[in-house]
Formats: structure tokens, C-alpha cells, sequence
């Protein structure tokens, strides 16, 4: 199959950030929500008072209708949002990108062109408004531009809003962009989710059809990410090159009093915090993104955010910007923010729940039981396609959420494991069940109807309760991925959701019409579809702890996959079941799974890289000599001390423990300058697995002996903040 080039207008987004205020009359305080929420954004009603009528529709029919965009009307949008940014203080505008790498990109470019009389004026055209020629050559493209053209262009997407950045110089204007070259090849993340949100719409509309439901024009998914994050005293970040150059701790004992008394989640916000997260969710709010709820997390310092869900494009371009604001708005606290999934050995990593759904654009959310049990008939249709989906699928789950960073948490023993499973919750767990034992003849509430033939379930509505270890679990109304790791930009997970769910109602829909075709009643034809889809998924369904060891032995005898780091993943990334899903649905070619592939192992072996040059750095430079002072200040106490005639005993105790960690660490250093100087084979993949085979095992040697002399070694001779102080500041 050939790619096409994407059609970036045929995408639904009806979004709270469609500038609309906030209903409710009341102000409040000092924070006046409504007058603030979207007014750095260009929203649909500021659209609405500044462009012609024909115009504002034209646009809109992009923008909610998903047709295609009139390049026409781009001057007139331009000219308006032009005016608009410098109103709010705007000289400059770029084009925001998602490149490869995960984070996001902009170069700037002024309004201002000069006139003849030797003045200047603002102008912003169409022409710059929908493309931009950014240089691609420093973006990584995992080997497409080998092949293809160097050079690459950003490209309008009119579903996202346009928003301003603001500095204490001076403001600019961020259009969200996708991000190609010049052949077409996606380069960046928002490219394959715009194409997966119109797989996912092609299919779930023909489900919709066969079912007969009406007046639906268009179906996409929807995102809400809760945020998990960390945050320390500036003063303490500055003194760990290990955070400033890896985002994490490398080294660090753990503190005498850890998160084992629970304290901390959901307790009362730190003062300082407190004022920080009104000020970042402000600076959230004038960008029209709806953050919702705040609270302690389980570790000490740690904290989550988490805002309403929106179409999945507008909320991964949210997601980004949420992580910069969280960090940038720290700075006026004195406090940094931690994004890394792990920082702190020996205690919780932060993840980012992805909740997911789809929705109707009539507002119906597809994964919501009904009231009637036709609509749980529908619901049952929808729902199991996602288990189906994700049953089948385990591996690019996985994958897309794979990051060296990420397999501290999924390797480990704590948050969800590596092995992907899915919760339903124990009653929808139970109808499933019955339905694939025959029909479903009563539900563990004992509320069932039934209507003819086969009898249907009926579902009281948010019937999920809660399992916090499951990977993918149902809660309610909508899954929620729970592997996403802090840091990661959500497009990706999401572009394998919006995907694998499309291929799934699509192959059902396939034998939904073969059963309508045989002349079998539309609700028997569904019930027999879901029965089916059921019965091959009931292997990923676990309900129980997913921390258990038992669990990996029981998955295994499953057959389930267990992947455990990112290159056992990455492994299955181009596994033939793999190209022809993304081909099939037109979400990536072959060459940019292949590229997509190339720059993960890369990423890979880069992070490993700098970490184990980072540990080789500061144990040589900063440990090693304060442990070897310490020594020398005891030997010196110990002559001293014997010649004025003192037991010295247990000083000399101290100083053989303290030198037996220092030759300890000492002979762990130098294993890891000879691994780090060590490439491990010519291929990036060969480099790759010499990270995880031999830096990673050294890296932890080392820091196992500088664990032991942190505890040892005189506090004030110790160079680094220690996790007691970072941990426990408020
Ligand atoms: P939890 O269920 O995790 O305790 P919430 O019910 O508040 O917490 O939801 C968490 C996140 O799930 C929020 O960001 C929320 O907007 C999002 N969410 C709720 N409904 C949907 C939906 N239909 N689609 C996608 N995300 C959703
Ligand atoms: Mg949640």
C-alpha cells in the first residue's frame, strides 16, 4: 500500500479549547477563570469576532466537519490571527513541531518587514501561516533521509489552536504544525496521529452504520492524561550533574523514611507547591488547557495534574505543552520539576495515565454503557474490540511506550509490569464470561433485561472498580493505559490505540455484515460478534495484582508476551503483522516504521550513553576523592590519636570498611571506563545492546559501592544533595 499524503484537515476537534469560556456565572478571587481560560489561544469565538462569516464557516467546517481545507481563506486567517497575536504582545511566530525525538520544536520568524520609507510593518501571510521550511538535517529522521530529500516542511494543522508564548522579553506566536519532508514521509508524531484519528473514524462510522445508528458524522478519540511529576529545590538540582545531564538520580542512598509510611499521597499541598501549581495551572488555563484536579502523589515530592480529556490531537498537542509550563513556571519558585520516569531509585517512578475513549460527534462517548440494553449491546461491540485489539496487539503497546527511562518502572517491581494485560473490573469480567459460555443470562447485580433473542445484559453504568496494578484497565467509561511513562509525548501511544482499535471494529464489522447478509437480526448478529471477540480475548483479561511474581509465571503459561526492556520491544517493531497493520490503515509506511525503529534504538543507546559517561564523571571526580579525603582524615586521627596514647579501635574499624568500598569503587570505575569506551560492535542495535548488557550492570556497580560510602562518609565532606534533602523540602 502507498501512504497518501495525509489530508491534516479531515480530523474532528471539537475541544474545550475551542476558546469557549468556561459556563457559570460566578467570579471568583483573584484567578478569574472565565475571563482568563483560552485567552492566549486562538479559539473558535476569537476566530468567530475577527473573520468574515464565510471565512469563520469555512474554517470550522475544517476544523469540526473535517473537510478539507480552502486554502483560500488561509490570507484572511492569517491577517486575523496576526492582529490578534500582536494584540497580545506578539513580534514573532513560529511553526510547532513534534520531531522525533519526543519533544517539540520551533524556530521563530518576526512580523516585521521593512518599507520603502525606511519604517517596517507587520505582516503574516497565508504563505506563512499554513508552511514553513524549517531545517530538518538536525532532526533526526532514522535513516529516511538517506533515501529521501534533506529537506523538510511544517504544515498547518487548523485543528489545533494557535496559541502565545510569553516571555519577560517579549511574546510570540505558536502555530501547531506537522512536521514531513518534502517526499511526504512523516518526520514527526503528529503526522501518523492525524492519519490514525481518520483510520479510526473510517471504521467506527461503517460499525456505526451497520448498527443503524443515525445522524453520526464523525468519530475520533478522546485523551486525558494524568501527569506525574517530581519536584525539588533549585539549589539541590544544581549541585547533581546526574540531574542536570539525565534527568535522574545516579546516585543516592535511600532515605531512612521513604513513601513506607504513605503519608504523603493526598496530603495536605506544601505551601510553596501549592502556590507554583496555581500559577503553572493559570498559565494552563490562558492556554485554554482544562487542567482539572491536583494532588500528592505516593512518593514524597511528588505530585499529579490532570486536566478534562479532549480529541486526542488537540490533547497530545495540550500534553506537550502542559510538560513545558510545569517546568518552565518552576523557575519562579525556586523549585525545578522532575519529568523522568524514575529519579529516585528505591522509590515510586512517575508515569502518565492515558485515559482513552472514542466519542461520537453528537457527544456520545462509544465506551459509556447504556441504559437500554441495546445501547449495552453497543457498548459490549465497541469495548471488546479494544480488548481484542490490545490482545492482539500486546507488543505495540508496549512498544509504544518504550524508553530506557520507562524500563526502570516496567521492569521493576512497581507500577504496571512489562507483561500487558487488561482489567475489566469484576462485573463487566463476569459478562464476559457468560457471553463467551453461551448468552448472557444474568449479571452479578442480578439487573438483567432481556430483549428477544439473545438475551442482553444490562450494565449498570461506571460499573468498573478500581485495580491500580493493571497496565490497561477498564474504569467506567473509558480505558486507561497506565504504562506511559512521564516524559513520553502521548501521540505515540495513542497512534497505536487509535490504530489497532480500527483494525479491530473493522474485522468485526467484517462479520457483523456477513451475519446481516445471512439474514440474522441485527442485535443476534452483534451478540454473536462480541461472543467471538470475547472468547479470543479472555487469554489478556487479569484482574489480580499485576505486582505478583505468580503473575509472570501465570502470563507466560498464557502465552502472553513479556517484554521487558526497550530492545526486547523494539524487537517486534517490524514484525510483518506490524508493517501491514500501519500500512493497511495508512498510518505509517514501511520506511517510517523502519525509521521510527532506527531512531528508538538510537535514543536508546544515546540516553545509556550519556548516563554511563555521567556515573564514569562524577564517581572519579566527586565521590571517589570525598571518600578518599575522609579516609585520609581518619588515618591522620588514628597516627594522632596512638601517639598521645588512645584506643583507636573503632576509627580504625571505620577507615578498613570506608577503604574497603573505595577499592570497591575504585576497580567499579575502572570496569566502567573500559565499557564506555567500549562501543560494542559497528551497528547502532550492536551499540544498543552493549548498553544493556554491559554499561547499565557497571553503571549499577558503581553505584553501589558510592550507595555505601554515602552512608559512611562525613556529611559534610559529601559532594552531593542527599535524598533526604531533596525529597523532603516543602
Ligand atoms: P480516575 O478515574 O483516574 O480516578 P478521573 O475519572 O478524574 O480519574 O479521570 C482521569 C482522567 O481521565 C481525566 O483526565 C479525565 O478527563 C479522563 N477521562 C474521563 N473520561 C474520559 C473519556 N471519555 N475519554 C478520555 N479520557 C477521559
Ligand atoms: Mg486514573
Amino acid at each position: 500500500m502507498n501512504v497518501a499524503k495525509t489530508d491534516y484537515n479531515l480530523i474532528a476537534a471539537t475541544s474545550f479549547s475551542s476558546g469557549k469560556k468556561l459556563n457559570g456565572k460566578k467570579k471568583t478571587g483573584p484567578m478569574d477563570i472565565e475571563k482568563i481560560f483560552g485567552e492566549n489561544a486562538f479559539g473558535r469565538d476569537e476566530m468567530k469576532s475577527r473573520l468574515p462569516v464565510e471565512v469563520f464557516q469555512s474554517l470550522i467546517a475544517t476544523i469540526e466537519g473535517g473537510e478539507t481545507l480552502d486554502l483560500e481563506i488561509a490570507d484572511a486567517v492569517a491577517d486575523a490571527m496576526k492582529e490578534w497575536a500582536i494584540e497580545r504582545g506578539a513580534s514573532h511566530f513560529t511553526h510547532w513541531f513534534q520531531p522525533l525525538t519526543g519533544s517539540t520544536a520551533e524556530k521563530h520568524d518576526s512580523f516585521i518587514t521593512p518599507n520603502k520609507g525606511g519604517g517596517a510593518f507587520a505582516k503574516f501571510s497565508g504563505k506563512d501561516l499554513v508552511m514553513g521550511e524549517p531545517d530538518a538535517s538536525s532532526f533526526p529522521s532514522g535513516g529516511l533521509r538517506a533515501t529521501f530529500e534533506a529537506r523538510g516542511y511544517t504544515v498547518w494543522d487548523p485543528t489545533s489552536p494557535a496559541f502565545i508564548v510569553e516571555n519577560e522579553g517579549g511574546s510570540y506566536l505558536a502555530i501547531p504544525t506537522a512536521f514531513a519532508s518534502w517526499t511526504g514521509e512523516a518526520l514527526d508524531h503528529k503526522t501518523p496521529l492525524l492519519r490514525s484519528l481518520v483510520a479510526l473514524n473510517k471504521s467506527a462510522l461503517r460499525v456505526l452504520d451497520l448498527f443503524g445508528v443515525k445522524g453520526v458524522t464523525r468519530v475520533y478519540s478522546t485523551c486525558g492524561c494524568e501527569q506525574e511529576y517530581f519536584l525539588i529545590d533549585e539549589q539541590y538540582y544544581f549541585r547533581r550533574p546526574d540531574l542536570q545531564m539525565t534527568g535522574r538520580t545516579l546516585f543516592g542512598a535511600k532515605p531512612p523514611k521513604g513513601q513506607e509510611l504513605d503519608d504523603h499521597y493526598f496530603g495536605s499541598i506544601p505551601e510553596r507547591v501549592l502556590a507554583y501549581m496555581l500559577e503553572a495551572e493559570k498559565e494552563l488555563y490562558r492556554l485554554g488547557i482544562p487542567v482539572k484536579t491536583r494532588h500528592n502523589e505516593v512518593a514524597p515530592g511528588q505530585y499529579e495534574l490532570a486536566p478534562i480529556f479532549e480529541n486526542t490531537n488537540v490533547a497530545a498537542d495540550h500534553q506537550q505543552l502542559t510538560m513545558i509550563v510545569l517546568q518552565r513556571v518552576t523557575r519562579k519558585f525556586g523549585l525545578v520539576c522532575l519529568l523522568h520516569e524514575k529519579p529516585f531509585a528505591g522509590i515510586n517512578g512517575s508515569g502518565k495515565h492515558n485515559n482513552f475513549s472514542m466519542s461520537t460527534d453528537t457527544g456520545l462517548n462509544l465506551l459509556e454503557p447504556g441504559d437500554t440494553p441495546h445501547d449495552n449491546l453497543h457498548f459490549l461491540f465497541f469495548c471488546s474490540a479494544v480488548v481484542r485489539a490490545v490482545n492482539r496487539h500486546q507488543d505495540l503497546l508496549r512498544i509504544s511506550i518504550a524508553s530506557a527511562a520507562n524500563d526502570h518502572r516496567l521492569g521493576a517491581n512497581e507500577a504496571p509490569p512489562a507483561i500487558i494485560s487488561v482489567f475489566l473490573g469484576e462485573q463487566l469480567e463476569d459478562v464476559f464470561l457468560q457471553l463467551m459460555n453461551g448468552d448472557a443470562t444474568e449479571s452479578k447485580q442480578g439487573g438483567l433485561l432481556g430483549l428477544g433473542s439473545p438475551v442482553l445484559p444490562h450494565l449498570p453504568r461506571h460499573a468498573g472498580d478500581r485495580n491500580r496494578t493493571s497496565p490497561f484497565a477498564f474504569t467506567g467509561n473509558k480505558f486507561e493505559f497506565r504504562s506511559v511513562g512521564s516524559s513520553q509525548t502521548v501521540s505515540v501511544p495513542n497512534i497505536v490505540l487509535n490504530t489497532i482499535v480500527a483494525e479491530s471494529l473493522d474485522q468485526m464489522g467484517d462479520l457483523l455484515e456477513k451475519q446481516i447478509a445471512k439474514g440474522v437480526d441485527i442485535d443476534t448478529a452483534i451478540g454473536a460478534v462480541v461472543r467471538e471477540a470475547v472468547a479470543e480475548s479472555t487469554v489478556i483479561v487479569f484482574g489480580g495484582d499485576n505486582y505478583d511474581e505468580e503473575w509472570a509465571v501465570e502470563a507466560e503459561r498464557r502465552g502472553l508476551l513479556n517484554l521487558r526492556t526497550t530492545l526486547d520491544a523494539l524487537h517486534h517493531m517490524l514484525d510483518e503483522k506490524n508493517i501491514r497493520l500501519f500500512e493497511d490503515y495508512g498510518v505509517l509506511s514501511e520506511p517510517e516504521l523502519r525509521s521510527r525503529k532506527a531512531i528508538m534504538v538510537e535514543q536508546y543507546f544515546l540516553t545509556i550513553n550519556i548516563e554511563g559517561e555521567t556515573t564514569e564523571s562524577m564517581a572519579r571526580r566527586m565521590i571517589l576523592p570525598a571518600a578518599v579525603r575522609y579516609l585520609g582524615e581518619l588515618v591522620a586521627t588514628i597516627g594522632s590519636a596512638t601517639d598521645v596514647g588512645l584506643c583507636v579501635d573503632g576509627i580504625r574499624e571505620t577507615a578498613v570498611e570506608i577503604s574497603g568500598y573505595i577499592n570497591g569503587l575504585s576497580k567499579a570505575i575502572d570496569h566502567l571506563i573500559i565499557q564506555n569506551k567500549d562501543l560494542g560492535g559497528a551497528s547502532m542495535l550492536e551499540k544498543a545492546l552493549h548498553m544493556r548488557e554491559n554499561v547499565i550492570p557497571a553503571m549499577t556497580d558503581v553505584r553501589y559501592y558510592a550507595d555505601k560510602l554515602e552512608r559512611g562518609v562525613d556529611h559534610e565532606l559529601w559532594p552531593l544533595p542527599t535524598y533526604k534533602q531533596m525529597l523532603f523540602v516543602k
